[in-house]
């Protein structure tokens, strides 16, 4: 058995994701030794389908089955976490529901991260014209149909759709944490990828450092002063379980999503053109936006639904998602085993996203109306504020804290990056006068 690697640090992040990268990267550029453990490598954006397959791992890994009812849910093992393929739409912490929780996301941290990362709706030329035609369409059945601020920079290049769900080059136009993480280890962190976080070293509740295990099996020891755990909605109540904090993951969300495709007469942009970046969010928790993609994420959906001929109407098409907050409800098991079964709210709350979404293909002409399967892809509320983590973000374990969207305290239903990094930030500002 090989010896174990030790190392010190002010601070461990597990997890680059949103909330590991803030967290490290703040915490870096304030002169803080930060040593950062990711499980996953470190997988070059390419905008091709392969690299969608690297970021999750595959079947088991990334893309999981909730059982009993076996719905997909995907997320990336990876540096960058799943922003790696996520739509980079950007949405506003709902301030008043952290607010209950004594967690103050003041508007000058909100504008500090909005206009550090040039958070804003996309301009109109580069939006596509499958979105156009489903915003107009949208308005004129009398939707507050609007544009949706995206983590985009349109003035580094034009944003396509293959750059959102396999990852965008370097230097291109969507932000992702990836950005942020090496950012960090280029101003001195330490970034181990292919480093399996397995548990807390703690004495008498007081956390002191984690132990890993490298690519090959190889023990690793990381002192800290602090550790943050920053492992995902699904990763971190595992880690907190190992640790003996069992109460986490008994409950979450997981913001289950459906896709529904119409086609004109017609070509559009949908093979090519940026998605989600229009929009409506309801009262009761439902999100409806555009949604094109490239090829092959079509095909599955219409080979899924047994639809074979509309694999060769994808040059014609239109799409739209509807997104819900579903009610907390399941488990994340110890080895990383997801239960969760939909209630009848959450199935109410996605046939009425899909009924929208008709009206809205219909009233465009569209025809062939295809209705997707069920999916989820925002794992969060595991490790929520109140219960698991205190407003600080500090479990009963002193200097161990989470910060990612496990977090987030109650149903949620929203694109969580922004509200990720922000608790990340407000996090780094503590640690900085701490450690
Ligand atoms: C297809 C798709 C589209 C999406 N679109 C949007 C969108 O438009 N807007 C939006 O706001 N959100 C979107 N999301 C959701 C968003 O990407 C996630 O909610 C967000 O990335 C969660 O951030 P996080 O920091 O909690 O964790 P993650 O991003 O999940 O990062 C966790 C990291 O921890 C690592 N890790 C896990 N376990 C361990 C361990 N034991 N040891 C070491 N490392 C570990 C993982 O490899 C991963 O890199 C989308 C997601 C997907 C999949």
């Amino acid at each position: 058995m090989s010896e174990t690697k030790k190392l010190e640090a002010d601070v461990v992040v597990v997890g680059t994701g949103p909330g590991g990268s803030t967290v490290a990267r703040d915490l870096t550029l304030q002169g803080k030794k930060v040593i950062i453990l990711e499980r996953g490598a470190d997988n070059k954006p390419t905008g091709r389908p392969t690299a969608a397959v690297k970021f999750t791992g595959g079947p088991g890994k990334g893309m999981m089955k909730a059982q009993p009812d076996g719905l997909t849910m995907i997320r990336c093992l990876t540096v960058g976490g799943s922003t790696m393929m996520y739509t980079a739409t950007a949405f506003d912490p709902d301030v008043e529901k952290f607010k209950k929780y004594n967690v103050d996301l003041s508007p000058e941290l909100l504008d500090e991260v909005k206009t550090e990362l040039k958070v804003a709706p996309l301009p109109d030329e580069s939006i596509g014209s499958a979105a156009k035609a489903i915003m107009k369409s949208a308005q004129d059945l009398g939707f507050d149909w609007q544009k949706l601020n995206k983590f985009v920079d349109p003035s580094k290049g034009k944003p396509l759709a293959k750059n959102f769900f396999f990852g965008c080059e370097e230097g291109g136009p969507k932000w992702q944490a990836r950005e942020w993480a090496l950012d960090a280890k280029n101003k001195g962190a330490t970034l181990l990828t292919n480093t399996y976080v397995e548990e807390i070293i703690a004495e008498h509740k007081i956390a002191t450092g984690v132990l890993a295990k490298g690519k090959n099996g190889e023990p690793i020891e990381v002192n800290a002063n602090a550790v943050v755990i920053s492992a995902g909605g699904v990763g971190s109540p595992v880690i907190l379980q190992k640790t003996g904090i069992y109460e986490a993951g008994q409950s979450f969300f997981f913001d289950p999503f459906c896709m529904t495709f119409g086609y004109l007469d017609e070509p559009t942009d949908f093979l090519t053109e940026p998605p989600m970046v229009t929009g409506i969010h309801t009262d009761d928790g439902i999100m409806v936006t555009d949604m094109s993609m490239p090829w092959t994420m079509h095909a599955n959906y219409a080979v899924g639904s047994k639809k074979y001929f509309n694999v060769f109407r994808t040059k014609r098409a239109v799409g739209i998602m509807t997104k819900i907050s579903d009610d907390l409800e399941g488990s994340i098991g110890i080895r990383e085993n997801i239960t969760k079964r939909l209630t009848s709210d959450d199935h109410y709350k996605l046939e009425k996203g899909r009924a929208i979404s008709r009206k809205i293909l219909r009233n465009l002409g569209a025809k062939d109306i295809l209705f997707g399967g069920y999916g989820a892809a925002h794992p969060g509320g595991t490790c929520g504020i109140g219960s698991i983590v205190d407003s600080n973000l500090e479990t009963e374990f002193k200097n161990l804290f989470v910060a990612d969207a496990s977090v987030i305290p109650e149903q949620w239903g929203l694109p969580p990056v922004l509200t990720v990094i922000c608790l990340g930030r407000r996090l780094s500002k503590l640690l900085a006068q701490r450690v």
